[in-house]
């Protein structure tokens, strides 16, 4: 999931025509390598989907995975793809029979960090768009940029540095924005656009996340960054959730007036743009709703409560947490809440996830998961004490890289006295991995406490069964596609709901659709026991790597 779909989503949120009664016959019409439309109903289930793949369906931008990989770090997408694609998904979405007048709103999330330019009187062509004509040929114009960075780029280091030196260092940086310094985080990117093209600065009025972009094209005028997204961005002072004049500064002069008004997440922008109206037959009174980043709205996907933990295992390994406290440190991100304003979200993404798992089996037994999982249900927790830690990829927390593997002593050894036992030792140390950075990003595990798993390893029970009892806790699944994409189309229904209650985001959405969890393992006592003990023992190990890892570094 974090980092590792290079996507957008459109959500639109709709009525059904008869039948319009609050939580009643309602139809919540809604619409990443590919943008993605998808209706939701009066239950909140879709309804309709349609999607349009960027390098197949539009091959003359030549992207691969959605995106085009130049020299030297840089990683951009053109702009006008994803315009052209947002054409092409809602005349496919009303071919496949969707009546878009019964829209009742419109939200979306999209990758995050990635930015769009916006030319000066670039505001004049969205608010006078031509419904004879496709968006892509009326806002042809209508960047600055052509190609935005996106969040794959790493060709910042050099304006991370200077961002974090005028805050004094990392930590200050971390605590104000939520995030140390980020090559891929927009504050960097816009820095880099002002250092080596002062001309498009110059000619740039607006600065637009993805989402916010999108957003903009449906109302037909530039829409606000919302709160989750805009701290992907080490731009926002995220418990006054304002701008941070500091890093406002420190990045580019006029910045300010650039990137707009910042808003609450679940912000009624306004009614959609009547180009809409006049070319697809969306109701007038349709509403848009602030879009948000990709991984806010998974979690608002996820219903997550507080002591709860997501962990999506896909090709990387990421930790979501919903946070009482709003500050950020040297580890993982904190984010605005998109869901609860007086909240916080944790993340933490670990690069050597199923990857890893994968190569783990393959050399072990094969190509089968049935027989990698035969070893671990029938080995012993804890391994007898032998620790293993595989970065195939260099990490990014923590930032290492290679294959190390210690004695009940703590030795470094070169292998263990089994070579199967690198499949219990993988799985262990990941758990105890994810574990022990939840716990330092806030998490507490305690009797209160459950886990949310999701991602392609989520089907596998003997790996969750390990994950239960290092986190001596239940873990649960949503059973449902798209968390991101459905999330989005929660954040439109509960802003256009039709009461004023008070009532939290998470009570109203399980109310209307009657989701449930679905609960695959519970944890095995002595089990846990044993894992108490190993957590310290992980925590030496890992300490003991880095050193290694440092020390071949330096000659
Ligand atoms: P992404 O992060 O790209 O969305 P997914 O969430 O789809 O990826 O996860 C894909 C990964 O799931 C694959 O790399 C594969 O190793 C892993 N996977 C699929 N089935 C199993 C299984 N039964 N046990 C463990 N891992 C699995």
């Amino acid at each position: 999931m974090y980092l590792s779909i290079n996507q957008l989503v459109i959500v639109v949120y709709s009525i059904l025509v008869h039948g319009y009664q609050k939580g009643n016959g309602k139809m919540y019409l809604l619409p990443m390598i590919q943008l993605k439309l998808i209706v939701l109903d009066g239950q909140l289930k879709q309804k309709y989907s349609t999607k349009v793949e960027f390098d197949l369906e539009l091959p003359e931008f030549r992207t691969k995975r959605g995106v085009i990989r130049k020299c030297n770090d840089v990683v951009v997408a053109p702009v006008l793809m994803w315009v052209k694609a947002l054409d092409l998904a809602l005349d496919k979405l009303r071919a496949s029979g969707c009546d878009l007048s019964l829209v009742a709103g419109i939200c979306g999330c999209a990758q995050q960090h990635g930015s769009v330019y916006w030319k000066n009187n670039a505001s004049d062509l969205l608010s006078n768009l031509d419904p004879g004509r496709f968006l892509h040929a009326d806002l042809a114009t209508a960047f600055s940029l052509m190609e935005s960075p996106v969040w794959m780029d790493s060709s910042t280091s050099l304006y991370c540095r200077k961002l974090e030196d005028s805050f004094g260092n990392s930590e200050k940086l971390a605590q104000t924005t939520g995030s140390r310094a980020y090559e891929r985080f927009t504050a960097s990117q816009i820095a880099k656009v002002y250092d080596t093209k002062p001309g498009i600065y110059q000619i740039t009025e607006r600065i637009s996340l993805i989402s916010s972009f999108l957003a903009s094209i449906f109302i037909g005028g530039y829409a606000s960054i919302d709160h989750s997204d805009g701290s992907g961005m080490n731009l926002l002072d995220i418990k006054n959730r304002k701008w941070c004049g500091e890093a406002l500064e420190a990045v580019a002069p006029g910045l300010k007036e650039k990137l707009g008004e910042v808003v609450e997440n679940l912000t009624v922008l306004g009614q959609i743009a009547p180009y809409f109206v006049q070319r697809y037959g969306f109701n007038p009174e349709c509403k848009v709703v602030s879009f948000t980043g990709d991984n806010p709205a998974s979690l608002a996907g996820m219903n997550l409560g507080a002591g709860e933990v997501a962990i999506s295992l896909g090709t990387s390994d990421t930790v979501f947490l919903s946070l009482e406290e709003g500050t950020g440190g040297l580890l993982g991100h904190v984010l605005c809440n998109p869901v609860d304003s007086s909240l916080f979200m944790g993340l933490i993404c670990f690069k050597n996830g199923s990857l890893t798992r994968e190569r783990i089996k393959n050399l072990c037994v094969g190509e089968s998961w049935d027989k990698f999982n035969q070893i671990l249900e029938t080995t012993d927790v804890g391994n007898y004490g032998y620790i293993g830690l595989y970065y195939d990829l260099t990490e990014i927390t923590p930032h290492i890289q290679g294959e190390y593997r210690f004695d009940p002593d703590g030795n470094l050894i070169s292998k263990f006295p089994a070579p199967e036992m690198d499949v219990r030792a993988c799985i262990e140390s990941q758990a105890i991995r994810l574990r022990l950075y939840s716990e330092r990003l806030g998490y507490s595990s305690g009797h209160s406490s459950s886990i949310l798993i999701t991602g392609g390893a989520s089907s596998n029970t003997a790996i969750l069964q390990i994950i239960s009892n290092v986190f001596n806790a239940p873990v649960y699944t949503l059973d449902l596609p798209d968390s991101a994409c459905l999330g989005a189309g929660y954040m439109a229904a509960y802003a256009l709901r039709q009461s004023d209650e008070r009532i939290p985001f998470y009570d109203y959405i399980n109310q209307i659709s009657g989701r449930k969890r679905c609960l695959l393992c519970t944890p095995d006592e002595t089990a846990c026991k044993v894992y108490m003990q190993l957590v310290s023992k992980y925590r030496d190990c890992e300490n003991k790597a880095f050193g290694i890892y440092y020390s071949r570094l330096t000659p």
